[in-house]
């Protein structure tokens, strides 16, 4: 089955070609534009290339397109990329200004090049759906909430394969099955052996999520992506009444604070170095104190979303680092998990040092009570494979 995984950003396109045969995925193709300001032309040229270096016979040969969406007013799930999703896509085009209208532009191209090519959209809330409703409302006025201001939690795709893959390694085929059928079968009733585990996306941008038996009990980011973990330039969680304090005492406008909080704060704004860790690291070592700060607060936070899935879950057994940072920073692993003894968690420094650059594996030592993970992010493989599964069902 011919899947192609289409990935708009807010500046670039990017796809994967993959042909799947159950679990097995085969990459066929990948690619991407930058500084794009115009989707359907990128498509179109894709569409070309792929014919044209023979991965297709025609663009009507592929079977499937993946759309990761990321936030849809009352719609979630993985969902055909329909009217629907197109509705949804507007009504909080908003709250996600990068992301929504690039996704709607892209999902009409393909309606319009490809009618008979099966469109689905995963958005990135879906796995976040079975949260309960004491997770994610905020305690708003009504009216507020009936604008559908609640939290959604994101990064679903990649907190999902941490589900499926943390199971798999634990050889918790029962947890790994129920993960994987999610979006065809919803989490229905369980009654094994808990298996709870503390997934960490760190990279540009990150959210923890805590998962119990394979399904999320909740996410660190909100009811947008702005919120949760200092991001690379975006803030993370912050108190409301700063907006109004800041726009009196600064003379600024509520537009011109958002703006602010989006490209001027997080690690960027805190270390007042580079939004990127990398950088930041090499400044604290040369003793920079704010760049410094900026690394202690990422992990702080990291620490602080950790120990309120702990506690709401009643413990775990996996914590899972994932993504840009998760994958490739052992130092920023082993602080998280500093001083932990006493709820069983033991890092192995030098299985942590060796596993780098998308190495996956366990970097607790033996003893440990609970398991610490390293899983490579494959976002599009994620996709590819939500897609099959909805195409399996339908
Ligand atoms: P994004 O979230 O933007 O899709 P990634 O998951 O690749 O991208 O994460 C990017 C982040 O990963 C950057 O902030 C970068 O600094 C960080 N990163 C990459 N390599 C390392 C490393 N060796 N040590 C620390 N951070 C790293």
């Amino acid at each position: 089955m011919k899947i192609l995984v289409a990935n708009l950003g807010s500046t670039s396109f990017k796809y994967r070609l993959f042909d799947m045969c159950d679990a097995d995925a085969a990459l066929l193709a990948k690619g991407g534009f930058e500084r794009v300001t115009e989707y359907t032309p990128c498509i179109e040229e894709m569409l070309e290339t792929l014919v044209n270096e023979g991965h297709l016979q025609s663009a009507e040969d592929l079977d499937a397109v993946g759309f990761k969406t990321v936030l849809g007013k009352d719609l979630s799930g993985c969902v055909e990329a329909d009217e629907r999703v197109l509705e949804a896509l507007d009504g909080f085009k908003e709250v996600a200004p990068a992301h929504n209208p690039a996704y709607a532009e892209g999902i009409r191209c393909f309606q319009s090049k490809l009618p008979n090519v099966t469109r689905v959209a995963l958005f990135e809330t879906a796995f976040y759906q079975w949260m309960s409703p004491a997770a994610y409302s905020y305690a708003i006025p009504k009216a507020w909430r009936e604008l559908g201001i609640r939290r959604y939690g994101f990064h679903g795709a990649s907190h999902k394969f941490i589900a499926e893959r943390s199971a798999e390694l634990l050889q918790r085929q029962d947890v790994a099955a129920r993960a994987r059928g999610l979006y065809v079968k919803g989490p229905g009733e369980f009654n094994g052996k808990p298996l709870r585990v503390i997934s960490c996306h760190l990279g540009g941008s990150s959210s923890l999520a805590g998962i119990q038996n394979g399904v999320s009990i909740g996410g660190s980011m909100g009811f947008s992506p702005q919120s949760g973990l200092p991001q690379n330039n975006r803030v993370g969680d912050l108190d409301s009444m700063a907006i109004p304090y800041v726009c009196k005492m600064l003379g600024i406008s509520v537009e011109e604070a958002e703006r602010q909080l989006n490209k001027e704060s997080g690690l960027l704004g805190l270390s007042g170095v580079s939004n990127d860790a990398r950088d930041i690291r090499e400044a604290a070592e040369q003793g920079n104190a704010e760049a410094k700060l900026a690394s202690e607060v990422l992990i702080d936070s990291i620490r602080h979303w950790a120990g309120s899935f702990f506690f709401k879950m009643g413990g775990a057994e996996v914590i899972s680092f994932t993504a840009g940072i998760g994958e490739n920073d052992a130092e920023l692993r082993a602080a998280v998990c500093a001083d932990l003894e006493g709820l069983g968690v033991k890092i192995d420094p030098e299985a942590n040092a060796k596993t780098i650059r998308g190495a996956e594996g366990i970097i607790s030592a033996p003893d440990s009570k609970i398991k610490v993970m390293v899983i490579p992010a494959n976002e599009e493989l994620v996709i590819a494979r939500e897609v099959y599964r909805f195409k399996q069902a339908h």
